[in-house]
Order: C-alpha cells, then sequence, then structure tokens
C-alpha cells in the first residue's frame, strides 16, 4: 500500500466492494474516483454494489476492468460492432490504453447505449474495454475533430494530469473560518469578467476574460480606448498564479475566457471547469481571437500552443452535476440560456458555510435556441448577476415583436432592391437569428423572399458544433437535430467560401456575418462594400459595447474608417439605413432580470450586480436590493467583500 492509499478511501472502497469482483486499485481521476476490478461482471450482478460505495464516500465512482482483464483490441472491436446496431451511425471507434477505456463516437449515440445501456454492459462484460459515447456533428467540424484528437493523443498527460488533480482536491482541509470574493474585471464594465474566491484553504477564479475592444489595436472605434482596462486586475490584486486550485468558465465568450491561457503561460497548471460544449466553442473562439490580435498588430499575449495547454487541462462537467474542486468547494452548473453550454454556477462551500450563485450572462426569457435560465437552487446567499441591460429601462419588445421587426426591415430593404447585412456574435446570435430566418422563409408557406441568404465567418463552424450536442437545446430544436432535419443545414443558406465579389454584384440578399460589434470578422468587409449605397441596410441584433465601432454607428456618426483590402485604415461614408432590432438579445433584458431576481428560489441574503455599464449595475442593485429587502452592491473592480 502506497502513501496516496493509506490516506485515503481507498481501502474503504475495497472492503465494501464485493469479493468476487476482485477489486485490484482505485485511482483518483479529477473530481472522480475510479475503481479497477478483475471481474467487471461481478458488479452487474450486485446492481446496488457502487451505488453503495458511492454513496458512503460520496464521491462519484467509475469502475474499469484491470488491465489484465482486456480482451485485445482486434478481437474486441469485432465484438463491439456486433453488438451496436448498424443503425448507430458509428464514425469511429478507439481504444484508449492509458484509461482502459474505448471511444465509440456515432451520430446516433442512443443506439450505441442500448435501451437502459445494455449495449455498454454487454461491450463491457464481453470486452472488458469501457465504452465511452461521443456524437458526431451532423455538420462537420474542424473544432470538434481537433479537440477530441488533441484529447487522444495527449491520453498519457491527461492521465497523469487528472490523477494530480484528484489528489489535490481530496487532501482534507481543516475547516475555513472565512470566505472573501474579489472582483477581478467586468465589474460596473462588460468585459474581462474575473471575479476571485478565498477561503483560508482555497483559491478559485470564476472567468478570466479580456475585454475585446482595447485589447486590440486598430480594432477599435474609440481611439481613448485603454490597454490597462483590457485584462483583469490579476497582478494589483497580489494573486500568484500559480496558487490558484481552480479555474470556473461560464461560457465560451471572449470578456470570460480570453485570458485563461495567458494563466498557462505563465504557470498556471491546474484545472479549468467547464461544459463540454464551451471547451469546444472556448476552441474555436480564442483561436479566431489570437488570429486578430496578430493581424492588427498588436503584442500577442499568447498563442496557439497555450491554448492547446488549457484545453488538455479542462475537466467537462454537464449540466447538474455536482462535483468536488477542492475539498471544501463543490460545484454544479446549471443552464443559463445565454449560449451553447452556458452555465449559472452553483458554489456550495464548506459543507453548509456558504452558497453563492454566479449567473455568468443568462437570459430568463424566450429564445428559439435554450430554455430559459435555471432559478431553482439548493441553497443560496449570494447572487452574483449580470447586468448587461440592468437600467432603468433597459427594456426590449417582446419577442413576437422583434422578430416582425427584424423582418420587416429585411422586407423594406429587399423590396427596393437593396441587400441586408446583419453583423452578429459567432456564437449565440447567429445562431438564433438563423433559427428566425429559418422559420420565416422555409415554414411560412405565404412568406417567401426569394433572396439567398449568405453565411459567412465563423457562424458556421459554431452552427456545426451546436449539432454535436443537441441535448444542451431546447427540445423541439433537439429533436429536429436527432430526426435529421436540422434547421442549421436548411437550404435556405448559402455558404461563402473565400470569393466575396459575386455577392457584391448581384441583387439584393441577406448577409450573415460573424463579427458582432463590428469590431472585427468578416462583416467589417461586407460593411466598407456595402455602406455607401442608401438601398442597403446594416441591422444590428444584439450588444455593442461602449468603445465598439457598432455602438459608434448606432450612435449616428456617418464617416467611420474601416480597413481596405491591404489593412490600411480608409475612411468609408454610411449612407446605409441602420437599424436596431432590440428583444433579439441573448442576454436578459431589465424586466428579465427584475423576475429572475423575483423568482429565483431560495431567496438570497446579498445580491451583487456585474457586467453591466456603471449605471446599470448600480440601478439593478439598488433595485434588487429594495424588492428582496437585502443588501444589492454594484462592486468596482478591485473591492472585496467578505462574505462570511
Ligand atoms: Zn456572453
Ligand atoms: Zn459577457
Amino acid at each position: 500500500m502506497n502513501n496516496e492509499e493509506k490516506n485515503s478511501i481507498f481501502p474503504k472502497i475495497e472492503s465494501m466492494l464485493p469479493k468476487e469482483a476482485g477489486y485490484v486499485k482505485a485511482e483518483y481521476e479529477g473530481p472522480d474516483i475510479v475503481v479497477y476490478v478483475k471481474n467487471i461482471s461481478a458488479l452487474y450482478l450486485d446492481e446496488n454494489a457502487i451505488r453503495n460505495v458511492a454513496a458512503a464516500i460520496k464521491k462519484k465512482i467509475i469502475v474499469r476492468s484491470d488491465t489484465s482483464s482486456l480482451m485485445n483490441p482486434e478481437k474486441a472491436l469485432e465484438i463491439i460492432k456486433e453488438i451496436i446496431p448498424s443503425e448507430a451511425g458509428v464514425k469511429d471507434i478507439r481504444f484508449v490504453q492509458e484509461f482502459n477505456e474505448v471511444y465509440i463516437e456515432s451520430l446516433k449515440p442512443g443506439l450505441v447505449i442500448g435501451k437502459g445501456g445494455i449495449n455498454l454492459k454487454n461491450i463491457m462484460i464481453k470486452t472488458g474495454w469501457a465504452p465511452k459515447t461521443s456524437r458526431t456533428p451532423t455538420m462537420s467540424s474542424d473544432t470538434i475533430n481537433g479537440v477530441r484528437g488533441l484529447m487522444f493523443n495527449e491520453s498519457q498527460f491527461r492521465k497523469k494530469f487528472l490523477r494530480d488533480v484528484g489528489k489535490k482536491i481530496n487532501v482534507p482541509i481543516i475547516k475555513s473560518e472565512w470566505l472573501k470574493a474579489t472582483a477581478l474585471g467586468g465589474f460596473r464594465e462588460v468585459g474581462r469578467s474575473s471575479l476571485l474566491l478565498e477561503t483560508p484553504n482555497s483559491k478559485i477564479i470564476i472567468d478570466c476574460g479580456v475585454s475585446p475592444g482595447p485589447a486590440v489595436k486598430g480594432m477599435d472605434a474609440n481611439p481613448d480606448s485603454d490597454i490597462n482596462k483590457a485584462f483583469p486586475y490579476l497582478d494589483s490584486a497580489n494573486i500568484s498564479i500559480n496558487e490558484l486550485d481552480a479555474v470556473i468558465i461560464t461560457h465560451a465568450h471572449i470578456d470570460h475566457t480570453g485570458f485563461v491561457p495567458y494563466l498557462f503561460k505563465y504557470g498556471y497548471d491546474g484545472p479549468v471547469y467547464c461544459t463540454p460544449p464551451t471547451r469546444d466553442l472556448m476552441a474555436l473562439l480564442l483561436n479566431d481571437y489570437t488570429k486578430l490580435v496578430q493581424r492588427s498588430g498588436s503584442s500577442q499575449l499568447y498563442d496557439e500552443k497555450d491554448i492547446k495547454k488549457m484545453l488538455l487541462h479542462t475537466v467537462t462537467r454537464d449540466y447538474g452535476e455536482v462535483t468536488n474542486i477542492t475539498d471544501e468547494i463543490k460545484l454544479t452548473n446549471y443552464n443559463a440560456g445565454h449560449i451553447l453550454g452556458s452555465a449559472m454556477l452553483h458554489l456550495h462551500i464548506g459543507e453548509g458555510m456558504y452558497n453563492i450563485v454566479h449567473t455568468g450572462d443568462m437570459k430568463y426569457g424566450f429564445t428559439r435556441l435554450f430554455d430559459p435560465a435555471r432559478t431553482r437552487f439548493p441553497r443560496l446567499d449570494s447572487l452574483f448577476i449580470e447586468s448587461t441591460y440592468g437600467g432603468q429601462g433597459n427594456n426590449a419588445p417582446n419577442r413576437y415583436e422583434a422578430e416582425k421587426n427584424l423582418i420587416g426591415v429585411i422586407k423594406r430593404t429587399i423590396d427596393r432592391g437593396g441587400k441586408v447585412l446583419i453583423p452578429s456574435f459567432a456564437v449565440g446570435r447567429g445562431q438564433e437569428i438563423q433559427l428566425i430566418l429559418e422559420n420565416y422563409i422555409a415554414m411560412t408557406k405565404n412568406f417567401n423572399l426569394n433572396v439567398p441568404v449568405y453565411l459567412d465567418g465563423m457562424i458556421l463552424e459554431a452552427s456545426a458544433i451546436h449539432t454535436a450536442y443537441p441535448e444542451y437545446l431546447k427540445e423541439s430544436l433537439k429533436n429536429r437535430i436527432l430526426n435529421d432535419r436540422s434547421p442549421f443545414e436548411s437550404e435556405i443558406f448559402e455558404i461563402v467560401k473565400g470569393e466575396r465579389e459575386e455577392i457584391f454584384e448581384k441583387g439584393p440578399c441577406i448577409i450573415l456575418a460573424s463579427g458582432g460589434m463590428l469590431n472585427g470578422g468578416s462583416s467589417v468587409e461586407y460593411l466598407r462594400r456595402m455602406a455607401d449605397d442608401p438601398k442597403n441596410t446594416l441591422i444590428f441584433v444584439g450588444y455593442n459595447s461602449t468603445n465598439s465601432l457598432g455602438r459608434k454607428i448606432q450612435n449616428g456618426v456617418r464617416e467611420i474608417p474601416l480597413p481596405n483590402e491591404d489593412g490600411k485604415l480608409v475612411p468609408v461614408q454610411m449612407n446605409m439605413e441602420v437599424a436596431t432590432i432590440d428583444g433579439l438579445s441573448g442576454h436578459s433584458d431589465r424586466r428579465q432580470l427584475m423576475s429572475f431576481i423575483q423568482d429565483i428560489r431560495p431567496k438570497p441574503k446579498n445580491v451583487f450586480a456585474m457586467h453591466g455599464e456603471e449605471q446599470r449595475c448600480e440601478d439593478l442593485a439598488r433595485s434588487a436590493g429594495r424588492m428582496l429587502h437585502v443588501d444589492g452592491t454594484a462592486p468596482r473592480n478591485l473591492d472585496s467583500t467578505r462574505l462570511k
């Protein structure tokens, strides 16, 4: 027995398992414990064996066969192919020696699993290999292939990393006497979101973003934008990066993730917790972000290598899974309704000492992509809530009106022979607009625009990632994807690959291009080519941050500098119509935020407003406090609050 085993719960696990199972060893694997046995079928005879152990030690237990009981992969492959029905559409089967697992990727994982998990059980009993299923996206995705390939190729590293993480999590600590929260970024502003939580024993960070405007030179409409406001205040808060126990990510947008690879570049080598779609979307958005920074000539914070390093340190958790991230802190992700995989975090600290809900960015209202944000939590003391539209009067029309307005502007433009440009965030708004257009054009018989809808930029790749995670989407949308009627693949969409000249020469059309705030992305080139024609329309459908080019145009600026083919800034006249359609945002408007605060259970004892312009954070904090008769505050960056 080595040291690790002597001091731990492993002997307890061994003693609780049926003798016939042939216990070999137990190991930490991230927050979970893996038990290796010689005779796995003995555990299937006693269905309660594993459940009882897990309940006794309060941890998730994974059972696998010991290496000595594994069938050779060639033979195992034959048997697996016999067990899985051909309709499952298996794309890939790989044996991962480091984990004694077999990865089975297919178009229909439900059929691979079988009724009540019968196929997985048979594979396990007959071959010894522990099957792990994943879904092939219905649209091919380089990002998903890349991330899955990376995880597979680096299995050896992953094994060691997860073991180390597990050991650290399971070091028993003495009860913490205090809990402190420090605002590192994204308070009284939108951008560079980051919050530090500290006890005498643990240090964790929630989100670690950048402000996309000031971080990228030349991509910001405001010449005063300050590079010092681009990144979270890690230095000023005196945090040494390698002291951190964990980083938790609410969702993949750059203002929540853009600084994470930098942590790895400067010595962090701990876990990054997020949902599986967030991991894949982070890979897409961060790689794009570094390219954008590179093209703009700004100094590189980090490169692709550091992003890879970050991905190799991710530990993914689905909604509802309770996970120990340190010995005293338990994390659970819940649906936030904002973008694919976006999570509201519930943190349970110190066996009942304190409970926090951090909303990340969230939508408490109707969207075509997601269910509204969750309002039920096990316990709650402090609520950290986003305030993007938290100001008095930041109300948007309802969705029905908003969609009608959008279609109205599009029709008006096309009727006069113009083109429509809709710049949108590649992840989130891009898909929502795709669904609205698909719904109106394909589903409404007497409504035929008869113009092409072009998709340009990262939107397509982001949509592909959505098709790999239908269970994260709304039921109706999930069912369409599972039944080969994915709206993302509707024939109304035409994909722009490289050459755009033809689009400018042809007549009316709708262009959905990435780069929501016009701070970069393919929308900028379209804007330059379309701006001077008054027949055309530019439609904003999402949030434009204070310093963005999008906000400037919204405010009525008629001459704007845009990069030409050579990347040189040239003045462009804005003669095209500019329209803003409110009510399509992935953020809650003021009314929705207040309903959320009213509906959340249990009632929080403190409310902290964040992720909003100064006045909006203050407004929301005051109103929330008044409504609930509790303290509502809008902390400034670098403010620390002792919570307990
Ligand atoms: Zn967001
Ligand atoms: Zn955000």
